[in-house]
């Protein structure tokens, strides 16, 4: 009867136990058969997923331009080209600077200075275009192109060289340089001019239409990388230059030249009203032979109506951007140049 009484009072139980088995596998199986599913789908997503990465690497690999093996040592293995050897070092041209590799813009000649250390150094990169990582040994930074990922060098801060205390110490494999006259900037030019003291040409000229950028620094003199203080000193033949760049869509270089004329005197032989000394002398640093014939042509028409013109005509040279606190000088401070004023000569 046990058995019986048993397997009757069990026998639904059982049924309610196997039902709830039944419930399970089938929940169990289910999940299993989800979780195949999804581990299919995973798979083939991972697989699409490896192989459009495959594809962009390849893709990647056949935009990047092939390398020689002295290339390849620095640009891939961060090796370090010898110092005083790359084409680059002792190079000042004007243009922009692009990676070896995959010709993303990284530099301009405009952040070049001679650091005197065997590698060109620039104290600025073009805003995102250099990424920096610190070494596994934690003494340097080394820096990459952001694009591609290429080693180019080192960069170290707080020397003292330039006003941005910034040295990218880069190796000339690593990069390509774009002459300005090829450049992709190309709709922009750029004029040298020097009338005396800096604060006063740069004011005048930064108001002009057309016009980017001025800048405050010093050329035609023969040392490198000068100080205020050096060129202050008479001992370097720099002038006190600006750097002005343009859009001759909307102005022209003969524009800015016959203003440069109007804002300085160009009658005062190594001097500029108070300021006295070669460093404040009237000069224009030409950068192409049509610069020179448009300043020639205005200094006869200013001779021809009398005005003995003393200003220096000379090929362009590294411009050399001057300390930070001379640049902006009138911006920052407020005020109007004592130095300068407009006067109608044209
Ligand atoms: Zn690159």
């Amino acid at each position: 009867m046990l058995p019986t009484l048993l397997q009757r009072n069990w026998s639904p139980q059982q049924t309610e136990v196997e039902k709830d088995q039944k419930a399970f596998l089938m929940l169990v199986e289910r999940r299993q058969v989800m979780k195949r599913t999804i581990f299919i789908i995973l798979m083939g997503s991972w697989t699409l997923a490896g192989c459009a990465q495959n594809n962009k690497q390849q893709k990647m690999n056949s935009q990047f331009r092939a390398l020689t093996p002295q290339e390849e040592h620095v640009i891939v293995h961060k090796g370090t080209e010898r110092p005083f050897t790359g084409k680059y070092d002792q190079f000042f041209e004007e243009g922009t600077y692009l990676c070896k590799r995959c010709g993303a813009e990284l530099y301009h000649s405009t952040d070049k200075f001679d650091a005197g250390c065997g590698w060109p150094s620039f104290d600025d990169e073009i805003p995102g275009a250099v990424k920096r990582t610190p070494d596994a040994d934690g003494m340097r930074t080394e820096i990459t192109c952001n694009a591609c990922g290429a080693h180019l060098g080192h960069v170290f801060l707080n020397e003292g060289f330039t006003a941005k205390n910034t040295r990218h110490c880069v190796n000339s494999v690593s990069l390509e340089f774009i002459p300005a006259k090829t450049a992709m900037t190309a709709t922009t030019d750029t004029a040298y001019f020097a009338g005396g003291c800096f604060w006063g040409v740069e004011y005048y000229l930064e108001q002009a239409p057309g016009v980017i950028s001025v800048e405050s620094g010093y050329m035609g003199g023969n040392k490198k990388n000068p100080s205020y203080q050096d060129v202050s000193h008479h001992k370097t033949g720099h002038a006190e230059t600006v750097r002005v760049i343009f859009r001759p869509s909307e102005t022209s270089y003969e524009e800015l030249t016959r203003l440069f004329f109007e804002i300085h005197d160009p009658t005062q032989l190594n001097r500029q009203g108070p300021d006295i000394g070669e460093q404040y002398r009237s000069a224009i640093f030409y950068r192409t032979e049509e610069q020179k014939k448009i300043v020639e042509g205005l200094i006869q028409l200013l001779k021809g109506k009398g005005y003995k013109v003393t200003t220096q005509v000379a090929p362009a040279a590294t411009f050399w951007k001057a300390e930070g606190y001379h640049q902006d000088y009138y911006v920052k401070k407020g005020g109007t140049p004592y130095c300068h004023q407009r006067v109608n000569r044209f």
